[in-house]
């Protein structure tokens, strides 16, 4: 077998000795003989495909651990493992492009002063469902705020108001400037999931945490706050959109190509979430997005004892066939029981209309 020296090997693989020597200490790429007297390394032309695909993988920005992982994997496994990378950098990147157009609008002072000033209508409400001894999910709806909560564990019930109860302020707060209802609603969320770790520290045992979807209406935008897998939905011009991504193992499958939507929905695991508040003393970074709202355009934020057993068809149908925004809550829950009512099941609609009073203040 041939050795060779890590320069003609750096040549060879146009990595430089530098890499080579970094990519021995991290264990990604050990030289095929270390001289013990001189500590010189050698390498064999073998390891030159190995060598290439480290380096293309750092190119690719993955991190050290992961590259390690699927040096480890035969192609076909690999092939996978890079497809699962970068399906999950597009779906963090798509959540940041959306922050930037929003910074970019505000720092550009987009033209404010509609003419027309619009207002919410809105209804909420929560139900224990046919099957569970009691209801963990929160959910309010308010001029400005729209929340759901969906608890689990032993403090489930308490973690979800407590989440829910650290928005409130905003409801009753005056309008928000746009700019500054991300900070807003991110230290919401902070103070949300410090107090449902309070309770989950105080439970006896067991996990204890919550999700949290909400939407806060600065006046002209709807700002978005996310986690877990509870969910929002938009319905604008008779069709209707899911403007959530839900935190769950199951859908990082899905993403990844590893799981069709039909089978998430028997998958074994399909309750267990990837982020939520309170869990495991963990950070919980919430996804964060501001909408442009439109006059006509109806909202949803419900739990996933909603979406877990009636159709995204369906509650297009429901919510396109209620004009009144407190009936369209009361036939969505009575679909979910209809359905059997296996989880608790909350929802809170709110249409976005032409506000009642004067528009006096638009200039
Ligand atoms: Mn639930």
């Amino acid at each position: 077998m041939e050795l060779l020296t890590i320069g003609a090997f750096a040549k060879a693989s146009r990595l430089s000795p530098k890499a080579l020597r970094l990519y021995d200490e991290l264990d990604l790429l050990p030289p095929a003989r270390v001289d013990p007297d001189t500590g010189y390394r050698y390498y064999t032309l073998a390891q030159l495909e190995r060598a290439r695909l480290v380096a293309w993988l750092r190119r690719l920005g993955m991190p050290l651990a992961r590259i390690r992982a699927v040096c480890a994997l035969d192609a076909a496994d690999a092939a996978r493992e890079i497809r699962a990378y970068w399906a999950r950098v597009e779906a963090e990147t798509a959540v940041r492009r959306d922050l930037a157009a929003f910074l970019v609008a505000e720092l550009t002072g987009e033209p404010r002063g509609r003419h027309t000033m619009l207002e919410l209508r809105y209804a909420a409400r929560s139900d224990r469902g046919h099957v569970r001894p009691a209801n963990q999910d929160t959910v309010y709806a308010g001029r400005r705020l729209l929340a759901v909560a969906d608890g689990c564990g032993p403090a489930g019930a308490p973690a979800s108001r407590a989440a829910v109860a650290a928005l409130r302020f905003l409801d009753e707060a005056e309008e928000p400037a746009a700019g500054s209802v991300l900070n807003l609603l991110e230290e919401a969320v902070r103070g949300a999931n410090e107090a449902v770790q309070d309770l989950a520290r105080d439970g006896d045992g067991g996990e204890s945490g919550t999700t949290l979807t909400a939407l806060l209406w600065t006046g002209s935008k709807l700002a978005l706050v996310h986690i877990g897998d509870s969910r929002a939905y938009l319905l604008r011009d008779g069709g209707l959109f899911r403007i959530t991504h839900d935190h769950s193992v199951v859908q990082s499958l899905i993403d990844e190509g590893r799981l069709t939507q039909e089978e998430a929905e028997s998958h074994p695991q399909r309750a267990l979430l990837l982020k939520a508040l309170g869990t495991s003393g963990a950070p919980a970074v919430p996804d964060l997005r501001v909408r442009e709202a439109r006059d006509g355009d109806r909202y949803l934020v419900c739990s996933d004892g909603l979406t877990r057993v009636v159709p995204d068809a369906l509650i297009e149908e429901l919510l396109a066939a209620e004009p009144d925004p407190e009936a369209a809550v009361r036939s969505l829950i009575g679909a979910a029981n209809a359905a059997g009512g296996p989880d608790n099941v909350s929802c809170a609609v709110a249409d976005v209309v032409e506000s009642a009073r004067p528009a006096a203040a638009v200039g």
